[in-house]
């Protein structure tokens, strides 16, 4: 018999998202218009670079609309392509709606290797880009806000930001037209470290439910709990390196483009991370077991398995071998809609995608709102709160003095209690409780329906249901 083709991404995406409407009650033909990707765009441009002019390949999928701006990142890498892209754009419309970020969902794309330029190369390529998009509105504060994702970070967020008000200098919310930019130029913190700080703030709370343990075979804290990362960049090394430092978490398996490492003790995350930025991949690194074919190392035992890098990695070939007891998708798409099927079957228990990396879109939430409202966050508030808990202190010292008590409250109580929150502490306590909330909605469907099985078709039934109600306001 022949074997079935491995669906795209697209597809993939499409065939879950099938799953859980046919469990919903939704008005006729609403499933479609929610599924189908609305426009891509599709642009070739061609830089002068190196004596010649090089032509690139680039997209922008605007996927729905149902709130604006859409949202999502842009992504450099050979491989990109209309499928991927509008993908993409799909998860980011659901991954926004789990998350109650205001947006639709949008995703952009170039077909560039980004390591085989030099940054001022990347500058040229990346403000053409930039240009051709902002020309068609497809980057604005108001109707479509990028992002970084794979291949790219702040520095090109930047790039973006400063053409867009080159070509928009009297919009004084120019700078909301991107999100990810760095600190010093409208970013916000935190950012960089959010979508892996997701992660963590995800892991987190599923370990406080006992129920949702059991069903992945755990028990007790991320303390001492065996970790697979694929893919050390932003996002998984952030996840190692919290679930490490933070959780007592032991990260005993990375899998990076040229290889594995494998250390059943632990792998030591920031000097690797370090090593990788130095030398371009793991091969000769200090500690651990190299594995050449890492793809092995995926169907490790382990438990929690965070593939961080590419879609499709656990697929019809290797899912049956996959041994890990529970599943975080920090990245999108890595786990096909066939290797689902056949990981539910075996209880696997899958943390989805568009809920596990949401962390990103959530602090790029705030830092869009903070550009809109030109102020950083706690700046009225910090100072208030800290005379006001200076206060307390004070008045209970002196109680206690009267009282004739000794004990005086203890200094380093006293510290951390004055303190008052600045931006850094609020923006990881607004994505720490939206992780959460986000969690009990899925949780809730996740229990409550006898026919939901999974995480997964759980999200996408809250999701769907948030972007139908929306739909369904606007008379549509
Ligand atoms: P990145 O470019 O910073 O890191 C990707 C890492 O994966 C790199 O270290 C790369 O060497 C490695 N890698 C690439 N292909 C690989 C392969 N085939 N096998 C093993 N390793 C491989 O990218 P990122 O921003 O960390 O994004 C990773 C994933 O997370 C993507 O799926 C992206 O869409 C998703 N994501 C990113 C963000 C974000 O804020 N950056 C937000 C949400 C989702």
């Amino acid at each position: 018999m022949l074997k079935k083709p491995e669906p795209t991404f697209r597809e993939s995406v499409d065939l879950m998202f099938n799953r859980a409407v046919a469990l919903m009650d939704l008005p006729p033909g609403l499933e479609e218009k929610i599924r189908v990707c609305n426009a891509t765009y599709t642009v070739r441009f061609g830089v002068r670079l190196r004596g010649q002019i090089k032509t690139f390949t680039g997209y922008r999928s605007v996927h729905s609309e149902h709130m604006e701006p859409v949202k999502g990142g842009i992504r450099y890498a050979t491989a990109v392509n209309q499928d991927e892209v509008e993908a993409l754009a799909a998860l980011m419309t659901y991954k926004c709606a789990i998350v109650e970020a205001p947006f639709g969902g949008s995703k952009g794309g170039l077909c560039i290797d980004p390591r085989e330029y030099e940054e001022h190369e990347l500058e040229l390529v990346t403000r053409r880009f930039a240009y051709e998009l902002a020309k068609r509105d497809l980057i604005s504060p108001s109707q479509n806000v990028p992002a970084p994702d794979m291949g790219t970070g702040e520095r090109e967020m930047a790039w973006i930001a400063d053409q867009y008000s080159r070509m928009h200098t009297t919009d004084i919310n120019a700078r909301a037209c991107v999100t990810g930019k760095p600190p010093h130029a409208g970013g916000i913190q935190g950012r960089v470290e959010a979508t892996g700080r997701g992660v963590q703030y995800a892991l987190r709370e599923f370990f406080r439910h006992a129920d949702d343990k059991k069903k992945a075979g755990l028990q007790g804290t991320l303390e001492g709990k065996k970790v697979i990362v694929q893919g050390l960049g932003n996002v998984g090394y952030h996840a190692a390196k919290f679930l490490t430092e933070e959780d007592g978490a032991k990260v005993i398996g990375v899998i990076e483009r040229d290889g594995g490492l494998y250390d059943k003790d632990g792998l030591d995350i920031e000097g690797l991370h370090r090593y990788i930025s130095q030398h371009g991949g793991v091969k000769g690194y200090y500690s651990g077991e190299y594995v050449v074919d890492s793809r092995h190392l995926l169907e490790e035992e382990c438990d929690v398995l965070i593939p961080a890098a590419v879609e499709g990695v656990i697929n019809m070939n290797n899912a049956e071998r996959v041994k890990a007891k529970l599943i975080i998708e920090a990245a999108n798409g890595p786990v096909t809609a066939p290797a689902d099927d056949v990981l539910r079957k075996k209880g696997t228990v899958i943390i989805p995608d568009m809920y596990a990396n949401a962390g990103g879109v959530t602090v790029s939430y705030f830092e869009w709102v903070k550009n809109l409202s030109h102020i950083r966050f706690g700046r009225m508030q910090r100072r208030q709160e800290e005379a006001r808990h200076q206060l307390l202190v004070d008045e209970i010292n002196r109680v206690l003095g009267e009282a004739g008590v000794e004990a005086k409250l203890s200094a380093s109580f006293t510290e951390a209690y004055l303190k008052g929150a600045g931006e850094l502490e609020l923006v990881r306590s607004g994505l720490d409780d939206t992780m959460r909330t986000a969690y009990q909605a899925m949780r809730e469907v996740w229990h409550e329906h006898d026919d939901v099985t999974d995480l997964r078709t759980a999200a996408y039934l809250v999701s769907i249901k948030r972007v139908a109600e929306s739909y369904q306001a606007k008379g549509l």
